[in-house]
């Protein structure tokens, strides 16, 4: 299955089929697109055990995570149908002058072909089959996946049922492409395409930076929305920790070992102030990782990358264990460790604030509450920040939470940052490096907005506007009679 190289020619004509692809679907409407978004979620939920054996196979995720992960990929694609349909997305906006003479429409269309890359760690959600092509689709954009090498018979799987579903619709294979190549070049070579509109990337910040580099350094550049993890600093806050240290490290532990840790909101750095609370925070660290067993992660790849980083922070000067899971560090397996910094040593060195992706927590202990908002503006933008806190702690850390609003993408009271709802109002991104682009999120029926872009039509006739934008369509959303034309008019 694998191919060993792309010829210029043959990612130009798959750059091309796409783009035709792209004209179908932009002969749909809304309704029509999520039709065909609904047969797709319809194609998917009918694969059964075969897949999930399939993909148990190649990612070694646990068969009940991979169950759940197949629904909720189906429950994506029907939510982002029903979100289309209303025309949420298109923002139609009309605007009258008061003597008729001007007419002004805009609504929001599709950007074109969009490349998506498949994240190793959600074979489902976040793949071939997942978010991004989801959302692309349903904003009229056709689809080329570059398949992740760490599932490419799953992804094989995913884009047959794709397929199936086009040719039930009545629509072209070309809106959806597959392709399986075993170096950087093919997925390079179609970001620098030109008949490529955008790029949607979930995985490690070196590749996420990598592509978004070659989109914005075209001749025309293009949005490259990548999703590069996190270190989902977590403040535990005093008034929160005299009540909860013990109970909390039971919390803070099923969450940082949960999927072996291959999660990019696992909560890799919890932040408190030194003391009793901490002390009996972290004996309760140590019982409970003591039960926790080592466990197999995505790819030799990856386990490989996660005993490198760790050693690296483990090695840092002011660095010292606080627990260890069961098992050895030099393993097949993984073992979950956490260990101790202060805030001194943490802010003199950036290499303590990188993401280590897996099992492993670091702990910063502050010695006041001003410590902590340092140690805070310390970090880069962030998916996610939790507060561990009462609602006195807060009241007594209004700076700290402010700034917290500055740095992520979700802010969480109590709880723990691990599993993202697909809801409207969840953000699944955050400022730089988290994302490259911190004003969209990748989860939630929300992930569309990222391949439209509004376009307005001057006094067109009404049968030569898009169906969003025709007199009769009730999906129109404003329609705001401009008493002050004249005096808005700008010559530009
Ligand atoms: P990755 O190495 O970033 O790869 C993801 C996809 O991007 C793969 O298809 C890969 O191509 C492609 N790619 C990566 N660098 C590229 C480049 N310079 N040019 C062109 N294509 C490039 O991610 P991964 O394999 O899933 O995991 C590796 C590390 O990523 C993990 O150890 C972890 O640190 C991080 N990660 C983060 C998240 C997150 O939540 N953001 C999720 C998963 C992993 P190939 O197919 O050719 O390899």
């Amino acid at each position: 299955m694998m191919r060993k190289e792309w010829t210029a020619n043959e990612i130009d004509l798959i750059a091309q089929q796409s783009e035709s692809g792209f004209r179908f679907l932009q002969q749909l409407n809304s309704d029509e697109r999520a039709k065909l978004m609904h047969l797709i979620a319809d194609e998917i939920e009918v694969l059964d055990e075969a897949l999930i054996e399939v993909a148990e196979q190649e990612t070694a995720l646990a068969l009940g995570r991979l169950q759940g992960e197949k629904a909720r990929t189906v429950n994506q694609w029907r939510r982002y149908a029903n979100a289309v349909k209303t025309g949420l997305y298109s923002e139609a906006r009309l605007d009258v002058s008061e003597d008729g003479q001007m007419d002004l429409r805009k609504y929001n269309k599709g950007l074109g072909p969009v490349v998506v890359f498949g994240a190793s760690n959600f074979p489902f959600a976040f793949s071939t089959a997942g978010g991004d092509t989801a959302s692309a689709i349903g904003a009229g954009c056709s689809v080329i996946v570059k398949a992740h090498p760490g599932h490419v018979y799953t992804s094989q799987m995913m884009a047959e049922k794709i397929h199936r579903a086009l040719e039930k619709y009545g629509a072209p294979k070309d809106v959806f492409t597959h392709v399986i190549g075993d170096s950087f070049e093919l997925g390079q070579r179609l970001v620098q395409h030109p008949l490529i509109k955008a790029v949607a990337f979930t995985g490690s910040f070196k590749g996420g930076k990598a592509l978004f580099d070659l989109g914005q350094t075209r001749p025309d550049p293009i949005p490259v929305f990548a999703e590069m993890g996190s270190v989902n600093p977590v403040f535990a806050l005093p008034d929160f920790m005299t009540q909860h240290a013990e109970t909390f490290a039971k919390q803070y532990v099923s969450s940082l070992v949960l999927g072996t840790g291959q999660f990019c909101t696992n909560p890799g750095i919890l932040i408190a102030l030194a003391g009793q609370d901490l002390q009996l925070f972290k004996e309760g660290l140590k019982s409970e990782l003591s039960e926790i067993p080592p466990t197999k992660m995505l790819h030799a790849g990856i386990l490989a990358n996660f005993q490198q980083l760790a050693t690296e922070v483990t090695q840092q000067e002011g660095v010292q264990l606080i627990a260890k899971g069961k098992g050895t560090d030099q393993t097949e397996l993984a073992q979950a460790a956490i260990y101790e910094t202060s805030s001194t040593y943490f802010l003199n060195n950036p290499k303590l604030a990188e993401e280590v992706f897996g099992p492993f927590g670091l702990i910063v202990s502050c010695s006041n509450k001003q410590e902590l908002l340092t140690v805070l503006n310390a970090f880069g933008g962030q998916l996610t920040i939790t507060f561990s806190a009462t609602e006195q702690d807060i009241e007594s850390q209004q700076e700290l939470f402010q700034l917290a609003q500055e740095k992520c993408g979700r802010l969480l009271f109590q709880g723990m940052p691990t599993g993202v709802e697909v809801q409207y109002a969840i953000q699944h991104g955050g400022p730089f490096p988290a994302t490259t682009d911190t004003r969209f999120t990748s989860v939630g029926p929300d992930a569309v907005k990222r391949f439209l872009r509004p376009v307005s039509f001057q006094n067109w006739p009404n049968t030569f506007l898009p169906d969003e934008l025709k007199n009769e369509n009730p999906l129109q959303i404003d329609r705001l009679v401009n008493q002050q034309w004249s005096k808005n008019k700008i010559i530009k």
